[in-house]
């Protein structure tokens, strides 16, 4: 009998390798990969566009309401996000856009319209959802729950070589500064906070290699599959 493809709610603030995680735990299961912070990033990049403000929030729950947001995979591994007929996997990624998002994920309306795409994304199991809100909003029902953990030194050290990797290096006190920030915002605001769930196993990535992490959560959705049987 083959075993039953399940899904991984995989959550945790920024710079905890989360992203890279999730893709390579997504390959080696062979499951879908779906990056849910880029969603709130292609809404924010759409209303960017528009020139709403943030203030203007019923027009910006209008714009999630109304484009969905798709992935396609792409050679690299890295997958390829489109909005409103076009592709914006670039542009998400920006500073502007990066400090806009986490505001803008804050708008009620936004998130009722993203979790609702986000849900039918991940309803046939089989993949990976990563975000802030997976495991307590989105698919608390999910049968494997991991929340990644690191300290705001170590992720700041982290965002700091990537950006560098990038060709756009930042002041690593000033990376620092906006990780805290975000944390903080997305830890503190009213709806769905950046949260563990009750029953999910917290993975505390400092001192562990990127292998070590993606291997405890590949044997973890192992471990359901096969219960799931
Ligand atoms: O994961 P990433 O850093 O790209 O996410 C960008 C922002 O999107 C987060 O800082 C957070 O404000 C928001 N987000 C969210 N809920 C999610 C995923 C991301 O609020 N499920």
């Amino acid at each position: 009998m083959t075993a039953r493809r399940v899904r991984l709610a995989l959550d945790g603030p920024a710079g905890t390798g989360k992203s890279t995680v999730s893709k390579r735990a997504a390959r080696e299961l062979g499951y879908t990969y779906v990056d849910t912070g880029a969603m709130y990033r292609a809404v924010t990049c759409l209303a960017v566009q528009r020139g709403l403000g943030l203030t203007e929030e019923a027009a910006i729950v209008e714009l999630a309401e109304q484009h969905p947001v798709t992935f396609q995979s792409a050679e690299t591994g890295e997958p390829r996000v489109f909005v409103a007929g076009q592709e914006v996997t670039t542009q998400i990624r920006t500073p502007e856009i990066s400090r806009l998002v986490s505001p803008l994920s804050a708008i009620r309306g936004v998130r009722t319209a993203l979790v609702r795409q986000q849900q039918a994304l991940g309803s046939a199991g089989g993949v990976v959802l990563e975000g802030r809100d997976i495991q307590t909003v989105v698919m608390p029902d999910a049968e494997v729950k991991v929340f990644l953990t690191a300290s705001a030194e170590e992720r700041a050290r982290r965002r700091f070589l990537e950006l560098q990797e990038r060709g756009t290096p930042q002041d690593y006190d000033k990376v620092l500064t906006e990780i805290c920030e975000r944390d903080d915002r997305d830890s503190s605001r009213e709806v769905a906070p950046l949260t563990a769930a009750a029953d999910a196993a917290i993975v505390d990535t400092d001192g562990l290699t990127i292998d070590q992490v993606v291997a405890q959560i590949v044997a973890l959705v192992r471990q359901a599959e096969g219960e799931a049987r």
